[in-house]
């Protein structure tokens, strides 16, 4: 039988893009992808990209602060959200053409419209048209999910925070993940007042206790308010912005609130079901270690799996794929030992086990430091910084490194080499320190501070 294409991509954000372009330019295939919105996807358009862009603006008033300590004279004047949106819109037009042409270059026919399934091999597009492919890739993403209660559509989400017109004096955060805790930060280091809601005991679970400890407390201490065991019961809409009445007993208004409150696969309406696949408890689309559906046909990668929901996961996820099926290299993802970040301020990066999950493997030896780091303490700050190693007993090796710090994204990404290739914490000690930095407390670490 022949087909239109040998591969049709549904999504054009991160995994979708990164499986086409290998599938195109190094696997010969003839490959299209449909994109119903920007091309470029969360990370790029409304993640990532411009989190981080708002990250480092949100950071110039205590580099201000800083310099003057340090003997400039300088002062923090107003922030212009104008002028930083104008520009920001302006770097994610040049990155998404930057996306475009690197599909069009590798010669993949691009579909500005939505696409869902017709059957196995047939999509169909929102003009009616329909195209068939030897192999569907779904690659949807997620979107923000705000649960069901009275006012809730009054809240805004992550999505729109890049396109308010204005910045807010007064904001509730709802949530207490990544997205929340990074924008509580984003949010008030732009001169917003913060107030920030999480249901649970502390903020960041699933992380290090230690670490979530670390960051909540310094996030606290430079004047966000964390209302932990705390939820809206409901918003109402006022003269003067949103009045939210919490299971506290609050009743405060706010100018805007933002939920951050966990994302759902982008499954809905695609046709799924009809061929078989039976979805998730979320929504997710089920795949195994290849990313293939129960239908042979059809793949999934990124989000829309809900494995793990980052970036840079969708990219191996949908090279892997690539390889396998476009360049006969069988190659599955791997999903082991994964670092990431949290850009708060400071940062949190993370990577193996927690104390907590360590403890419940095997016995554990925990190393940690905390400390004021040089440059800060300089300055008269009162931040502390975090480095921590959990370290197995009976093999040696390091388990899991969690660093609480400026850039421990950086410093994370190295740290992860080591761990994942199996270092022990004898290897991290033979490393000579590189001084002074704030890092070289992972070699230097002597004695633990608790067995377990
Ligand atoms: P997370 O799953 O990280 O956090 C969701 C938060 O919302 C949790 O604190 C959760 O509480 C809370 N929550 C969920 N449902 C409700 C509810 N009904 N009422 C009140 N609170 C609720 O999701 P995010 O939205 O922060 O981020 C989505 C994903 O995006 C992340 O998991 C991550 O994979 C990715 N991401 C990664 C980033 C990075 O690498 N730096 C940055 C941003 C996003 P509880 O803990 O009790 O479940």
């Amino acid at each position: 039988m022949s087909f239109d294409y040998d591969l049709f991509v549904i999504g054009g954000g991160s995994g979708g893009v990164r499986a086409a372009r290998i599938a195109a330019s190094e696997g010969g295939a003839r490959v299209a992808l449909a994109e119903e919105s920007r091309m470029g996807g969360t990370c790029v358009i409304r993640g990532c990209v411009p989190k981080k862009l708002m990250v480092f603006a949100s950071a110039y008033p205590d580099a201000v602060t800083d310099a003057r300590a340090y003997g400039w004279d300088a002062t923090v004047g107003g922030f212009d959200w104008p002028h930083f949106r104008a520009s920001l819109d302006r770097e994610l037009d040049r990155l998404e053409a930057a996306y475009r042409s690197g599909l069009t270059g590798a010669g993949v026919a691009i579909f500005d419209a939505r696409a869902t399934l017709a059957d196995a091999h047939t999509v169909r597009l929102a003009s009616g048209e329909t195209v068939t492919a030897k192999h569907i890739l779904i690659a949807t993403g997620g979107r923000p999910f705000v649960p069901d209660f009275p006012g809730c559509e009054l809240a805004r989400t992550s999505d729109d925070v890049f396109r308010m017109e204005s910045l807010p004096a007064r904001m509730l955060v709802v949530g207490g993940g990544y997205i929340a805790s990074e924008f509580a930060c984003i949010l008030h280091g732009l001169g917003v007042d913060v107030c920030q809601f999480y249901r649970g005991a502390q903020i960041l679970r699933g992380f290090d206790d230690e670490a979530r400890g670390h960051v909540a407390s310094a996030m606290q201490d430079r004047g966000i308010t964390i209302k932990c065991g705390t939820d809206v019961i409901r918003l109402e809409k006022t003269e003067g912005g949103i009045r939210v009445i919490s299971t506290d007993g609050s009743d405060r208004e706010f100018d805007a609130v933002l939920y951050a409150t966990g994302r759902r696969p982008n499954t809905a309406g695609l046709g799924l079901e009809a061929l078989g696949i039976e979805l998730g408890r979320n929504g997710q689309i089920p795949v195994d270690d290849w990313s293939q559906t129960a239908v042979p046909s059809i793949y999934a990668v990124g989000d829309v799996t809900d494995r793990i929901n980052l970036t840079p996961m969708a990219i191996r996820e949908g090279h892997a794929f690539a390889d396998t099926v476009f360049r006969g290299e069988a190659r599955k993802a791997d999903h082991e030992l994964v670092a990431s970040a949290v850009f708060t301020q400071p940062e949190l990066g993370s990577v193996g086990l927690t104390e907590e999950a360590a403890r419940e493997q095997e016995p554990i030896e925990v190393y940690a430091a905390a400390f004021r780091p040089m440059q800060s303490m300089f300055a008269g700050r009162p931040d502390r910084v975090l480095m921590k190693l959990i370290v197995s007993a009976r093999t040696r090796k390091v388990l899991g490194c969690h660093i609480v710090a400026p850039n421990a994204g950086e410093m994370i990404q190295l740290a992860a080499i080591a761990v994942k290739m199996g270092a022990t914490k004898e290897d991290f000690d033979r490393t000579v320190a590189v001084h002074p930095t704030m890092a070289e407390e992972l070699v230097t670490l002597r004695k633990p501070v608790r067995t377990a």
